[in-house]
């Protein structure tokens, strides 16, 4: 297959808008995979923020960060990620170059754990506002459970509605597939 699956096409997305020595946001770390991918992205004069809600997460993201040696371009937080503009320093505030939410529950982790709308949109809006021109929020909607319906929804019906003269929104999604397969939201601010 030449088509982009949804997790390529989502660092595609990050990698178009994200050069080196650029700050960054990891908004769900999880088992650390895209926060390692974006302390790559940025290399060592660049910065990552990297939030998770679970000391598991926090834990196996540090253990990748580590065994990669990329530790010292990540900062990690144990916070929410709704907490993100309070806690990211201000004077980075208007520099933030690209955003990865993968949302849902911690893959072999709790799955009694998720991501739920009002946070995530919390985040969402208050990250958009620190982004710099063209920077990018990128959502990977996990909706195959019963909460993760909910949050499909409520971002949907937010994202829809942004005004198209300050930020483009898009979906990308595979149309044929069953059993409500992941799909990208990108917000790329004008
Ligand atoms: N990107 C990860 C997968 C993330 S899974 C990977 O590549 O492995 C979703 C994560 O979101 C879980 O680890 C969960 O703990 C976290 N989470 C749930 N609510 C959150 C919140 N309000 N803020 C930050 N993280 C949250």
């Amino acid at each position: 297959m030449r088509v982009l699956g949804i997790l390529p096409f989502a660092r595609k997305l990050l990698i178009n808008a994200v050069s080196r020595g650029d700050i960054v946001i990891d908004g769900t770390a999880g088992n650390g995979h895209d926060t390692l991918f974006l302390a790559q992205l940025v290399g060592e004069s660049g910065h990552v923020y990297s939030f998770d809600i679970q000391v598991e997460a926090i834990n196996n993201t540090k253990t990748r960060l580590n065994e990669s040696n990329c530790d010292s371009q990540v900062t990690i937080i144990q916070a929410g990620h709704e907490k993100a503009k309070s806690i990211i320093p201000t004077m980075d505030h208007g520099a933030i170059a690209g955003c990865i939410f993968n949302l849902g529950y911690l893959p072999g982790g709790d799955k009694s754990v998720v991501t739920k709308s009002v946070t995530t949109l919390t985040a969402i809006n208050d990250i958009f506002s620190i982004l710099k021109k063209e920077g990018i929020i990128v959502l990977v909607v996990y909706h195959g459970h019963e909460e993760g319906k909910q949050e499909k929804d409520e971002l949907l019906k937010y994202v829809t509605a942004i005004d198209q003269t300050i930020a483009n929104v898009l979906t990308y999604q595979f149309i044929n597939q069953r059993n409500n397969p992941p799909f990208i939201i990108a917000i790329e601010k004008k």
